[in-house]
């Protein structure tokens, strides 16, 4: 057998996702186990959405969580460059293959007219899709749109009839028609390749034996053939995982469970605790015992042994996990040694104490209004979030919109979370301090303490909307509908302001 090489390629489009962590890991174990290589590979394809300090956070995120690769951006390797980014002259090479053997083709099309196509499909209730104005083109024609500058894609030509198997190690063989399959964009009208492109060409020069991924890129899997085929290469052996779940059984969400690595960091768990219970999702372990070294996972590790459905991921579970590691596996110097650098050290506690000592008579009123920059959950009563004159219901609201306000900060730092929240109250004609004063209760469980915008930069956004998200459940939630309908009021403003 060929060496195994597996991969892991995050987008760095967000924080870093358990769900990637997850995969992350059965890559590794399954390249440990068979002796293989494990790959880190930055896929920075969307230039609007990819942010370098996302690149920094992943690889910090896997460097906790003890998920060592052989080959990275950070660590170099034979197939260097590892971040797409910096590739682009090897996908625009294959690209003009595709074109030179018919297998791709130019378009030109607006997005203007795409966006007409498809509403016209769908008032025709058609399927969906690429109405291939572009594929019968004269070569004249091309060139000359081409040599003028004239801005387009390129689309990947799928066949006009046949299917593709896809052979799945966990699910056997799943037949895809062509015919459903839209002509793929492959390259970008700014002379970036769409991921499709680039995960085939990098996976085959990458030398990737064995694509494990999660299963939300199933159907994507047809293409990839295809493109295979078209190449000429040999496909690498594909696995979908899959998917962890909230506990209500739905794709796990940051909007109803903290997704982010970062997260589990800042509230206190350890990455050895977070990785075994990764570990156990979708899978399980020989024998009764879930609590196991990384070594042990990756010697008795087989991939036939993951199991369809979906794993919940449960915080209880895992805060059960995290408790053993702590009491069976630590000494007072390990405990001393992990608390320092989580939280209790010089930097942070410099941190904050600029914001408490106006508001300290003693040494010890640190304790008492800072404990909330330590502490998991809050207690409070869901009262004290209510400002008076204000109802339960309005505050949910309010609450809610401060979460999607805070989301899209592009920096998280207090000038941001001002203005947002200042945003917020403007949007709901509310004077700020009665915004301010369940956020108090919300992030800090006090109504006073030190400044709340610092501090909020302090917690961190994860640890801020997972408070939020806490406050509107104690507060009785939001349904569904009126999430929908509140985010599209919200939205809308926000196109007007940005206008
Ligand atoms: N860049 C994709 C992601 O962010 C990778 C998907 C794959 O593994 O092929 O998940």
């Amino acid at each position: 057998m060929t060496q195994v090489r597996t991969r892991v390629p995050p987008s760095p489009t967000g924080s870093p996702h358990v769900g990637s962590a997850y995969i992350a890991l059965f890559n590794l174990a399954f390249a440990r186990k068979h002796g293989g290589r494990f790959i880190l590979r930055i896929e920075d394809t969307d230039r609007e959405r990819s942010r370098e300090r996302y690149e920094t956070a992943i690889i910090e995120a896997f460097n906790w969580l003890g998920l060592q690769w052989d080959e990275g951006p950070d660590v170099g390797g034979p197939h260097s460059p590892y971040r797409q980014s910096e590739r682009l002259s090897i996908y625009q090479e294959h690209v003009d293959r595709l074109l030179l053997n018919g297998h791709a083709y130019r378009c030109f099309c607006s997005a203007a007219r795409l966006q007409a196509v498809r509403a016209e499909q769908s008032k025709l209730k058609q399927k969906l899709g690429y109405d291939r104005h572009c594929l019968n083109l004269s070569s004249s024609e091309v060139g000359r749109r081409v040599s003028t500058g004239e801005p387009h894609v390129v689309r990947l030509k799928m066949p006009d009839s046949g299917a593709a198997t896809v052979k799945d190690t966990l699910r056997g063989e799943i037949e895809f028609d062509y015919t459903n399959l839209d002509d793929q964009v492959l390259l970008k009208s700014d002379g970036f390749p769409t991921y499709h492109l680039a995960v085939v060409v990098d996976d085959h020069l990458m030398e990737i034996s064995h694509v494990i991924r999660g299963e939300e890129w199933i159907n994507s899997s047809p293409k990839h053939l295809l493109l295979y085929e078209y190449f000429g290469w040999e496909p690498p052996i594909h696995t979908h995982l899959p998917l962890l779940l909230n506990p209500d059984g739905s794709k796990m969400s940051k909007r109803k469970n903290p997704t982010s690595v970062e997260f589990y960091q800042r509230a206190g768990y350890l990455g050895s605790a977070l990785r075994n219970y990764l570990a156990l999702m979708n899978y399980a372990p020989q024998g009764a015992e879930e609590k196991f070294s990384i070594e042990q996972f990756f010697d008795s590790f087989d991939l036939q042994c993951v199991s369809l459905g979906g794993a919940i991921f449960d915080r209880k579970k895992l805060d059960w996990l995290n408790g053993r590691y702590i009491r069976e596996d630590m000494s007072t110097d390990d405990l001393m040694h992990a608390m320092k650098n989580w939280q209790l050290n010089d930097r942070f506690i410099r941190a904050t104490l600029p914001l408490m000592q106006e508001r300290m008579d003693t040494l010890g009123d640190y304790m008492d209004k800072c404990a909330f920059f330590y502490m998991r959950d809050l207690s409070y009563d869901a009262v004290d979030l209510v400002p008076k004159k204000r109802n339960a219901e309005e505050v949910v609201l309010v609450l809610q919109t401060v979460t999607w306000a805070l989301d899209v900060l592009e920096a998280w730092k207090r000038s941001h979370i001002e203005k947002a929240l200042t945003e917020v109250a403007e949007f709901w004609e509310w004077p700020i301090r009665d915004l301010t004063a369940p956020l108090y209760v919300a992030t800090m469980g006090q109504r006073v303490g030190p400044p709340l915008y610092e501090s909020m930069e302090l917690l961190t956004v994860d640890l801020v909307r997972v408070r939020l998200l806490d406050a509107i459940n104690h507060l009785g939630g939001l349904s569904k509908n009126k999430s929908t309908q509140l985010e599209k009021r919200w939205q809308e403003r926000q196109v007007e302001q940005g206008e």
